[in-house]
């Protein structure tokens, strides 16, 4: 996309800064003052980039957008005007902020929650440095709140406390590395096996650790082709699996069929041949509160699980949750004399805040408010699905998923103002807790109103998105 960024820079830049009442910000409907449509210009101004035209190219110039580290002047102090500028920066990025919350669909992002309890902690440099279970020698840590959101996640993946090994991760990739990491130290000759539509941390896993890697085909929903499974691992009979099990893909919030998989490999002669790492990012924490899903589960024969906490959970910094099985972590580590600590996680220093706010979340919640909240974002987002198709516009939702795929629309600016994810021709919201459904039917709207003038003119078309989600769920011209 290319905008370009001219008006209200000249009063930013003389440091008049508008800033409007909180009223006006929450006024959804009125197209949103200069600044806080686009950040990147208050940016500049304060930057003292000065007040000309600025090209803004989503994905590239990120230098554009930056708040420039400034040198105090030496009289900075008795004036006071260092504080005055930087204390108006933060102001107005904290609007940007509620204003980009409210506009956000496109990422699997809970925005729903108040830690206000918590913010008596951050004055606290808290790390949970090395392993959970062992003391270091670093006091200021929350490892009783990380064991304790450790040993809630175990139980529901069905492990004892003295069956299971994890640590609070700083995000689902991390998990992805470790779990992945933890396969290839069971089965050092092990190949990688993975759906096309996996996460690309798997397939970074396997460049990092130089395993060989094969990809899998995927159905039309998105999940793992077990046909296509069962063909390639039948061509490497005498190597171990290690195989990425997705609850929920990126895009289409695909589930793999865990116990096919399972299943598949026994069948072609892998029984205790075979390690599976199930990547929970992003549905992780919804699956066990679907009715008709099937179980994630240590009582089946799976190495680890991981899951994001800042998706569904609704963490307000990214971290993650890593459950794996206790006597592969002995694979896994080494002693590391100077930490006096066991050494089997990926990073070092760890966020010792994110587990404080899983603990809470997951105490103010409890299972039954994640069942409540769960239902409640399958249902908005079969409301979704339905409203999208009553208008005309192709859409698919997974049965188990609150991802809803539909045609990507045509104008950027659009999809950069509810910053939507897209591949190819598709694009999807997926539907958490802090989507409720005034905020779908104000993108319906929106989107509904737009499309009619994109199109208008009778030549250019909807795009078909029968090749990403069949033809029973494309409305393009052709498939009507
Ligand atoms: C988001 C996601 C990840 C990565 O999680 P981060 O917390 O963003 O690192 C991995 N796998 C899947 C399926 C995801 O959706």
């Amino acid at each position: 996309m290319v905008g370009s960024v001219g008006n209200g820079l000249a009063d930013l830049a003389n440091g008049a800064v508008r800033v409007n009442g909180a009223g006006k910000a929450a006024a959804l409907a009125e197209p949103l003052p200069m600044e806080l449509e686009q950040p990147e210009a208050v940016a500049a101004a304060m930057a003292g980039e000065g007040a000309g035209k600025r090209e803004i190219v989503m994905g590239r110039n990120v230098h554009t957008s930056c708040f420039a580290v400034k040198e105090p002047d030496a009289d900075d102090e008795e004036t006071g005007e260092r504080e005055a500028t930087m204390a108006s920066v933060l102001a107005l990025y904290r609007r940007s902020l509620v204003e980009r919350t409210k506009h956000h669909l496109g990422y699997p992002y809970n925005l729903d929650f108040d830690y206000g309890a918590l913010a008596q902690l951050q004055h606290f440099s808290i790390n949970n440095l090395g392993d959970p279970f062992i003391e270091s020698n670093y006091g200021v840590h929350s490892r009783q709140f990380e064991v304790g959101v450790l040993d809630w996640f175990a139980r529901l993946w069905g492990l004892e406390k003295d069956e299971y090994w994890g640590y609070i991760t700083n995000c689902g990739t991390e998990g992805n590395l470790h779990g992945i990491l933890v396969g290839r130290e069971v089965f050092p000759d092990g190949i990688l096996y993975a759906s096309r539509e996996s996460h690309y941390s798997v397939f970074k896993a396997a460049r990092m650790y130089r395993m060989e890697c094969v990809k899998i085909d995927t159905l039309m929903s998105g999940e793992i082709d077990c046909a296509d499974f069962q063909r390639k691992i039948l061509q490497n009979r005498d190597k171990p699996a290690i195989i990425n099990v997705n609850i929920g893909t990126t895009v289409k919030g695909a589930v793999d069929d865990l116990d096919l998989v399972i299943k598949t490999l026994e069948e072609s002669g892998f029984k205790d041949r075979f390690y599976i790492h199930c990547d929970g990012a992003l549905f992780g924490l919804m699956i066990p509160f679907v009715k008709k899903a099937p179980k994630v589960s240590f009582k089946k024969p799976i190495g680890s699980v991981s899951v994001s906490g800042h998706k569904f959970v609704g963490c307000p910094m990214p971290c993650g949750i890593q459950i794996t099985r206790l006597e592969h972590i002995n694979a896994l580590s080494s002693n590391v004399e100077y930490l006096a600590s066991r050494d089997a996680t990926i990073m070092g220093s760890r966020n010792g805040h994110a587990p404080i706010f899983l603990w809470y979340t997951l105490n103010r919640k409890g299972y039954r408010g994640f069942q409540k909240e769960v239902q409640k974002c399958l249902r908005n987002a079969h409301y979704l699905k339905d409203r999208l198709r009553e208008s005309g516009i192709g859409a698919m939702l997974n049965e188990l998923s609150s991802t809803v795929v539909f045609e990507r629309p045509k104008d950027e600016e659009f999809v950069r103002r509810w910053q939507l994810a897209c591949e190819g021709n598709i694009a999807h919201v997926v539907v958490m807790p802090s989507v409720n459904i005034d905020k779908l039917d104000y993108f319906l709207n929106e989107l509904v109103e737009k499309r009619a003038t994109w199109y208008q003119d009778g030549i250019s078309r909807p795009p078909c998105i029968a090749k990403d989600v069949g033809v029973e769920n494309c409305l393009c011209g052709l498939h009507k």
